[in-house]
């Protein structure tokens, strides 16, 4: 069938829509008309190959939301109709997604970067025949269709509004999973929150729905730190003018219990390792540009546990449906981080992301969809 994708045609391009058709699902996929896809880091990080895949052209974009409208034959937990949302993709079979961790299935990468399915095949070509490198994180939803495998797919209720709960499906669980799922923050405990883009911001809406006391969220820009205490931090630094260190002191003077950095940096994390209580934890989830060093002699006195984290380590199965829950009962308000915008707006809605003036950008893709 012939649809519309934002292609990029080659590396650090803009997305450029375009019409192309797509194949009919397999047995273990589903058609899935968008309705809206979130905006991401990762989408730019491909975009400009840092991590030297998926190959171009490509068709990117991995928080999308819509329904179902063809379901291959060994689908039996999902039917046309259905309300979904998008994740990553994960095998189902090998050892770790079967102790419950998928987002470090054996075959994370080949489902979710390769810009092919697994078995090295394109859903995706251009008029001509000539193939499109998709199939991101087991979907490509910046198009007005996509077909994902049966595992990435999340039925969700139909009282819950599809058009903003594609980013559920990336940045948001990354964030909220990081204190839900790894580090399981405890009520009356505190925590310090490194940087305050959508990921971070789910981790303080997160931990204050866990009933952490003290939140702390770091940054350097006063109008996300402020942002920021709307959604539950009880503290803010600001570290172009704080002395992080001394300011966490000055809170709590035993140190703080867990710590969460979406940054990466190096200075940050030590900044965070030293300000936590003895045998406190931290959880890692920024894409960082340079290898991490540490004061390990310093750290190894204190019993820290330091965990990398992919996705939140979620079952998206279970975590999606969970957070929708929190958000209808007003306990997780990740509505308040999205701007909505036009599908052909792509362009503005990146330029505006990696700005920073906008939180989560989401791209209402539905009306340009034709009928099947
Ligand atoms: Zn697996
Ligand atoms: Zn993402």
């Amino acid at each position: 069938m012939e649809i519309t994708a934002a292609v990029v045609k080659e590396k650090g391009s803009n997305f450029e829509l375009t019409k192309v058709n797509l194949d009919k699902p397999g047995a273990e996929e589903v058609l899935v008309k968008i309705v809206a896809t979130g905006i991401c880091h990762t989408d730019m990080v491909a975009r400009d190959f840092i991590m030297g895949a998926p190959n171009f052209p490509v068709i990117l974009g991995h928080e999308g939301s819509g329904i179902i409208e063809e379901v291959g034959a060994d689908v039996h937990h999902l039917k046309v109709g259905d309300h979904v949302v998008l994740t990553y993709g994960f095998c189902g079979e090998c050892e770790i997604c079967r102790t419950g961790h998928p987002a470090y299935c054996y075959e994370f990468f080949g489902r979710n970067f390769s810009g092919a399915d697994i078995e090295g095949n394109h859903h995706h070509h251009e008029l001509d025949g000539t193939d499109i490198n998709d199939n991101f994180f087991s979907q490509s939803s910046f198009a007005t269709y996509s077909i994902a495998h049966k595992n990435n797919v999340v039925a969700v209720p139909k009282d819950a509004p599809l058009e903003i709960l594609g980013p559920l499906g990336c940045g948001i669980q990354t964030g909220a999973g990081a204190i839900i799922n790894t580090l399981n923050v405890k009520a009356g405990s505190s925590v310090v929150i490194s940087g305050t883009g959508a990921v971070g911001l789910s981790a303080v809406m997160a931990a204050k729905a866990l009933s952490a006391t003290t939140i702390i969220a770091v940054d350097i820009n006063e109008e996300r730190l402020a942002f920021s205490k709307e959604l539950g931090a009880t503290h803010t630094i600001n570290s172009l003018k704080e002395n992080v260190q001394e300011r966490i002191r000055e809170i709590l003077p035993l140190g703080v219990q867990y710590g969460v950095d979406t940054t990466g940096r190096n200075e940050v994390i030590n900044n965070t390792l030293a300000s936590l209580a003895p045998i406190g934890e931290l959880a890692i989830i920024g894409v960082a540009t340079k290898p991490l060093e540490l004061e390990t002699n310093v750290f190894l006195t204190k019993g820290y546990k330091i965990k990398f984290v992919n996705q939140g380590d979620s079952v998206s199965a279970e975590f999606i449906p969970k957070l929708i829950k929190m958000y209808q009962n007003g306990q997780f308000p990740f509505d308040k981080l999205i701007k909505q915008y036009a599908f052909e707006d792509i362009n503005v809605a990146i330029e505006d992301s990696e700005k920073g003036r906008t939180i989560k950008a989401v791209l209402l893709i539905d009306k340009y969809a034709t009928s099947v």
